[in-house]
């Protein structure tokens, strides 16, 4: 297949950056929140900051297994021997007062008693019955953490926006907080159009093909804090696109298609778009996913993702995932990037920005990067088989071999 110069410089064209401006510019999130349990929290949006309702640690504990004293017994040089009063479990607080010249014997985490302002730890000292002997070398305060060291009470712990992990999670619990605030899912209808397109476990028949998108962006969607409604598949006939955009646009706080988005004689997601809505922009210098219908459906924001299954993926993980993420209530994140050296020439073309599938993996002096094989964008095990994104700049030819590359690793991503 030969490409014309029109071809890759497009002047309709907007750059991958100019892209995603304009839909920064015009997605807002949902209002709306729910109160939910901690352990139903994992991924979902925190709607209010979260003020520590206490100190942490909440009281001066011991950072080692030892002996708490008082730093005025301590000896300047050679010795002193201290007599041994009681002891402090995790849990079990020693209830007196450390007096001159005695100390408490205190384990890990457990609480410094009171008249105490040190802990030896046990390494440190000879114990003989009830005495304890200590040699100089000490400073007072060793081993004592202090309340509010770690988080002080009234301080955010985690903000709105924050997207919940694991740790957060812990965090949260370790406040003793069993319900919280979060963002309601914005709802994300999406459908397929193509008369070609079944359903798995139906039959094939002459020229038909399975329809994968609708795998494909399930999953993907599966990963974020949405609710997901899956509307099937739409053939290619102006009333019914027409009549499921309508559809979609009255639950819907994103609408999400793919195929039909280009210029052929049977894709209509545009000029629907046109009609109902409002398209901002259809077309982004980009290889694969040139076709991207962005726009406005009713209160919904709707992305009309290409037809090819890895012009999908390109365009949902670098548009439609950030974007989610923003109506999701999610405070902005930019995916990592690194740079690798690339192990073989990659094939490009001047004039759109690329977003190769490439695998990549530690080498002996740093990140290397291959291809993940035949480029083509409807090449579905190509990007199954990679882990990243090579991204080659827009005027950028062929990369040799050698060559540092920016990188977008997958993980995280979907
Ligand atoms: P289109 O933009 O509708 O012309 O689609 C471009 C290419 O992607 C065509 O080869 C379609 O058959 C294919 N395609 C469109 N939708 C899907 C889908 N849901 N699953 C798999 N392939 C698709
Ligand atoms: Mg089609």
């Amino acid at each position: 297949m030969s490409h014309t110069c029109m071809d890759e410089y497009d002047p309709n064209s907007l750059t991958v950056e100019q892209a995603h401006e304009l839909i920064d510019r015009i997605v807002e999130p949902v209002t709306g929140s729910e109160r939910i349990y901690l352990r139903q929290a994992l991924d979902r949006v925190l709607a209010t900051d979260i003020p520590a309702p206490f100190d942490v640690p909440p009281h001066r504990n011991s950072a080692m297994d030892g002996y708490a004293v008082r730093a005025s017994d301590l000896p300047q040089d050679g010795s002193t021997t201290l007599e041994v009063i009681g002891e402090s479990f995790a849990g079990h607080p020693y209830a007196g007062t450390v007096g001159a010249r005695e100390c408490v014997r205190i384990m890990t985490g457990a609480v410094v008693p009171e008249g105490a302002d040190t802990v030896i730890m046990q390494e440190r000292v000879t114990r003989e019955g009830d005495a304890i002997t200590i040699d100089s070398g000490h400073s007072a305060g060793d081993n004592v953490r202090h309340p509010g060291e770690d988080v002080e009470a009234g301080d955010a712990v985690l903000r709105t926006g924050r997207r919940l992990n694991a740790a957060d999670i812990g965090l949260l619990a370790s406040f003793g907080i069993a319900e919280i605030d979060v963002v309601r899912r914005p709802v994300v209808a999406f459908f397929s159009t193509g008369d070609e397109l079944k359903g798995v476990g139906i039959p094939l028949a002459e020229g038909d093909i399975y329809d994968s998108n609708r795998y494909t962006i399930h999953a993907l969607l599966e990963r974020l804090p949405v609710e997901i409604r899956d509307m099937g598949v739409i053939p290619d006939e102006p009333e019914a696109v027409k009549n499921a955009f309508l559809q979609a646009s009255r639950h819907a706080d994103v609408v999400i298609t793919s195929g039909g988005v280009s210029v052929g004689d049977a894709d209509y997601v545009k000029q629907t778009l046109d009609a109902l809505g409002k398209v901002d922009f259809w077309k982004i210098a980009m290889k694969p996913g040139r076709p991207l219908a962005f726009g406005r459906l009713g209160d919904a924001v709707f992305f009309g993702l290409p037809g090819n299954p890895v012009s999908v993926m390109a365009t949902f993980i670098l548009f439609a995932r950030p974007a989610l993420l923003k109506r999701a209530g999610a405070a902005a994140s930019t995916p990592l990037t690194l740079t690798a050296t690339t192990v073989k020439r990659l094939r490009k073309r001047p004039g759109r920005q690329d977003y190769q599938r490439g695998i990549l993996s530690q080498g002996k002096s740093g990140l290397v990067v291959d291809s993940a094989g035949l480029q083509s964008s409807h090449v579905l095990s190509g990007m199954s088989r990679a882990n990243c994104f090579i991204v080659i700049p827009r005027e950028s030819g062929d990369v040799e071999a050698g060559t540092a590359v920016e990188v977008i690793p997958f993980t995280g991503l979907f």
